[in-house]
C-alpha cells in the first residue's frame, strides 16, 4: 500500500530527478561534442545555416549543462528536447530525409517522459513534436529540397547518423537501466539498514526469517539479544551526541564478532538482535560470550572522554516447530532476569 504524502511525493521525484540527471550527464556531453564536430563540418563543406544551426546547438547544450548544475533540471529536459527536435527537422529540410538526422529524435524519448512525468502538457507537445517530423518528414522526404548536398553525401550522413545516433539511444538506455540499479539499491539500504548504525533494520531480519522457512525453527537458527546496560545514564551524563557514538562503537563490535551471513539488526533504541542461521544453541553461546567481552572493551567514547559499558545478552534457539516471536519471547524474558540479576552477563534460554 502507497501511503506517501504529497510531500514525499515531491521528495521521491526530486531525488530520482537529481539521480537521473546525473546518470544523463554522459549523453549531454556525447551531444555537445557530436555539435562541434558537425560545426567544423559544415563550416568547411561551406553550408551556413547548418554551421549557424550547429554554432547555436553548441550554445544549447553548454546552457543545458549549467541548467544541470544548478539543478534546473526542467529546462535542462527542455533545451535538449527542444535542440534535438528542431536540428532534426532543420537537417531533413537541408539535407534530405536520407541524411537520418531524425533518428536522434529517438534518444531523447527516455529523457523527455523522465523529465516531464509531472507535466503532462509539456510531455505531450514534445512527444507530438517528434512524432510530427518523423511521420511528416518521411511523408514529404522526395518534396524537401535536400539539394545542398549530393546523393553520395546524403548516403554518408545516413550511415553515419544512424550508427551514432543508435549506439546513442543504446548508451542512453543502458544508462537509464544503471539509474533504475542505482534508486533501487538505495532504497534497500535505507529500508533494510539503521541510519544511525548501519547495522540491519528490523525488517530485513523479518524478509531473512522468512527466506529461511517461514520463520518456524529446527534447531539450526539461533538468536543473540543484547540490551546495552544503564544506558540512559549514559545518555544523561554524557549528552545524547556522545550516547549516539557509543551505539555506534558497539554496532562495529557486534559487526566485527558476527559471520557475514549473520544478521546483525538494531532491534529498539539500544537494543541489538544477531540472526544465525546454522547455528547451534552452542556456537551461539560462543558467539554471545565474545560479544559480551568486546562490548565492555569500548570505555573511550572520545579523546577525553571514557565510560564503562557493559550490555546483558541472552541466546536461544528456535526449538523445531517453534516461531521467530516464541524465540524471542524466551530471550525477552532472560534479558529482563539478567537486568534483575545485576546486568553485565549472558543469559542462556535453553
Ligand atoms: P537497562 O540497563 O535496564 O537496559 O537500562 P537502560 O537505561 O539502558 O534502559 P532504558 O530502556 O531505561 O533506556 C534506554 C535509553 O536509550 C533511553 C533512550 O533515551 C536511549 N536511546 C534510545 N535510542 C537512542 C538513540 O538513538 N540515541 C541515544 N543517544 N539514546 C537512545
Ligand atoms: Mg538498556
Ligand atoms: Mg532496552
Amino acid at each position: 500500500m502507497n501511503t506517501l504524502s504529497a510531500d514525499d511525493r515531491l521528495q521521491v521525484v526530486r531525488d530520482a530527478t537529481a539521480e537521473y540527471w546525473k546518470h544523463i550527464i554522459p549523453i549531454v556531453q556525447i551531444a555537445f561534442a557530436i555539435h562541434v564536430l558537425l560545426l567544423g563540418l559544415f563550416l568547411i563543406v561551406a553550408i551556413p545555416v547548418m554551421w549557424i544551426l550547429n554554432a547555436l546547438s553548441i550554445a544549447i547544450y553548454i546552457g543545458c549543462l549549467f541548467a544541470i548544475r544548478r539543478r534546473r533540471y526542467q529546462w535542462a529536459g527542455f533545451l535538449i528536447s527542444a535542440e534535438i527536435i528542431v536540428h532534426a527537422a532543420v537537417a531533413t529540410w537541408v539535407l534530405g530525409w536520407d541524411s537520418n538526422f531524425h533518428f536522434y529524435m529517438f534518444c531523447i524519448v527516455p529523457i523527455i517522459a523522465f523529465s516531464f512525468q509531472s507535466s503532462p502538457v509539456r510531455r505531450t507537445c514534445l512527444s507530438v513534436a517528434i512524432l510530427a517530423v518523423a511521420v511528416l518528414g518521411f511523408a514529404f522526404r522526395h518534396h524537401v529540397p535536400g539539394a545542398m548536398i549530393g546523393v553520395k553525401a546524403q548516403e554518408i550522413f545516413g550511415i553515419v547518423n544512424a550508427f551514432t545516433a543508435t549506439a546513442l539511444l543504446l548508451h542512453a538506455t543502458a544508462l537509464t537501466v544503471r539509474f533504475n540499479m542505482t534508486m533501487q539499491m538505495n532504497l534497500f539500504h535505507s529500508a533494510h539498514r539503521d541510519s544511525l548504525t548501519n547495522l540491519y533494520t528490523r525488517r530485513r531480519v523479518l524478509q531473512k526469517l522468512r527466506h529461511l522457512g517461514g520463520g518456524r525453527g529446527d534447531d539450526s537458527t539461533s538468536i543473540v539479544l543484547i540490551d546495552i546496560d544503564h544506558f540512559k545514564r549514559i545518555n544523561d551524563q554524557h549528552g545524547h551526541d556522545l550516547g549516539d557514538v557509543m551505539l555506534q562503537r558497539v554496532a562495529e563490535v557486534i559487526s566485527d564478532c558476527v559471520r557475514v551471513t549473520d544478521i546483525a539488526a538494531r532491534w529498539g533504541g539500544e537494543e541489538f538482535l544477531v540472526l544465525m542461521p546454522d547455528t547451534t544453541f552452542e556456537e551461539a553461546k560462543q558467539v554471545a560470550e565474545r560479544l559480551m567481552l568486546h562490548i565492555r572493551a569500548q570505555t573511550a567514547l572520545d579523546e577525553a572522554t571514557t565510560v564503562n559499558v557493559t550490555a546483558t545478552l541472552a541466546v536461544a534457539t528456535m526449538h523445531s516447530g517453534e516461531t521467530f516471536r516464541d524465540t524471542l519471547n524466551r530471550a525477552d524474558q532472560m534479558l529482563y532476569q539478567g537486568k534483575q540479576e545485576g546486568r553485565d552477563r549472558l543469559m542462556l534460554a535453553s
